[in-house]
């Protein structure tokens, strides 16, 4: 199968072989065709899978391929949850628009907004936003979405995670009833199931792992220590290993900085990224983390969502996320595209519980170890693991479930500016 098999342009193609991509991914495979046809989608698709490209490309065709009005009204958006995921995203717009007539940005907050609003003013075809900065442009009237026609919900459940439901519904009542919606999601917990139901219209299911699976190829590690010593056994792991790329999580941002000042003071080098760092802080530990100026990346589970991070052959979970899901996503950085990765947890007494809640998840016993000289003392009783994602979804679906007996029919305008 080859990008062209999929009825993908040859100016699209171009573009994707000079990135050095010789085949689809499944994803890609799956999905481009049903997209190409005008179809709402439901994927279920970890960052690592080519998911980008998979709704960048059929997009772009459709948007390349039909008329639109001088003034390049906004004809395709993509919400992602955070602002790294974004400029990911457009950078990838942009380099497989690179042979159409195609204008995209890139919106999101903790920057200077007006030359966001310049942009907006020279009209774009394709937007990618997050949610908050999106709807403060659009109170601004610094942009429309009467002509949208497809509407891309990128890290769906991280975007409920983080509260943006009420967001999403909001940007959705400004938009034609009548478009294409595409759904990308690492999990798929009831709330997403709803949330789907009150967007998509006949969707086509599109996976590419079992649900709720992790990727293949990672091997999980839990080394039974206490608290207190986390620090010093990460340390240990990381000088004794010579490791020389690892993403860390914490569960908060303060235990982030902590770790990464313990790091840093042990000789690693190491950068803390989360909410609380200012864009450019974030971006720049990135680009220090990818070019191997740093070592270790210290992260929390909101910030590292989605980054496109190649190659990662460690994962540490310095401490074991409440929500099982999470975990899936955090190891999900490792093993990819093929090559092996490890996921490492360190637990505490506290944290048995999570272990617990992971494992039914994933269907499979995490290997435990303990290491001569950390054997653990801790008695703190077990803290109880949430059993759903976070967010408060429940009190705020209303919006979406109006949504859901809406007329079924999808970008009709196709035929309407089609080229002759
Ligand atoms: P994504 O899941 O969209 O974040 O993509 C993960 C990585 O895979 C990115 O670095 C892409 O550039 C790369 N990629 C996407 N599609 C392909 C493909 N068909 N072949 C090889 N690499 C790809």
């Amino acid at each position: 199968m080859t990008f062209s098999d999929l009825g993908l342009s040859s100016a699209l193609v171009k573009a994707v072989e000079e990135k050095g991509y010789t085949k689809p991914s499944p994803i890609q495979e799956k999905a481009i065709p049903h997209i190409l046809k005008g179809k709402d989608i439901l994927a279920s698709a970890q960052t690592g899978t080519g998911k980008t490209a998979g709704f960048t490309l059929p997009v772009l065709q459709y948007l390349s391929e039909t008329k639109h009005p001088k003034y390049r009204p906004l004809r395709a958006l993509v919400l992602t949850p955070t602002r790294e995921l974004a400029a990911q995203v457009h950078d990838n717009v942009r380099e497989y628009s690179k042979y159409v007539n195609i204008k995209s940005t890139v919106i999101f907050g903790g920057v200077n907004a007006k030359p966001q609003i310049a942009t907006l003013k020279n009209g774009v075809d394709i937007l990618v936003a997050t949610p908050g900065r999106l709807l403060d442009l659009h109170d601004r009237k610094a942009l429309s979405f009467k002509r949208v026609e497809v509407l891309i919900l990128d890290e769906a459940d991280r975007m409920l995670d983080m509260g943006f439901v009420r967001d999403i519904n909001k940007i959705i009542r400004f938009m034609p009833e009548k478009r294409q919606n595409l759904m990308f999601s690492a999990t798929f917990s009831n709330d997403i199931k709803k949330l789907a139901a009150g967007i998509l219209r006949n969707p086509v299911s599109v996976e590419t792992a079992p649900q709720n699976s992790t990727a293949k190829k990672v091997t999980h590690k839990v080394y039974k220590v206490d608290k207190k010593r986390k620090t010093e056994f990460t340390i240990k792991l990381i000088k004794d290993n010579n490791w020389t790329q690892v993403l860390v999580f914490t569960r908060t941002k303060h235990g982030a900085n902590k770790l990464t000042e313990k790091l840093i003071k042990a000789g690693i080098s190491a950068a803390a990224i989360h909410g609380n760092k200012s864009q450019g802080a974030r971006t720049k530990a990135l680009r220090n983390f990818k070019d191997n100026t740093i070592k270790i990346l210290v992260a929390t589970d909101i910030a590292a969502r989605g980054l496109d991070i190649p190659l990662l052959p460690h994962v540490i979970n310095f401490e074991l996320p409440n929500v099982p899901e999470d975990y899936v996503h955090r190891i999900g950085r490792t093993g990819r595209a093929g090559a092996a990765g490890e996921a490492i947890s360190l637990v505490c007494s506290e944290e048995i519980e999570y272990q617990n809640e992971i494992e039914k998840l994933l269907k499979e016993k995490l290997n435990s170890t303990i290491v001569a000289g950390f054997e653990p003392t801790d008695t703190a009783p077990p803290k109880r693991a949430a059993t759903q994602s976070k967010g408060s979804f429940g009190k705020k679906t209303s919006n979406a479930s109006n949504q859901k007996n809406k007329p079924s029919k999808n970008r009709p305008s196709r035929k309407k500016y089609s080229k002759k």
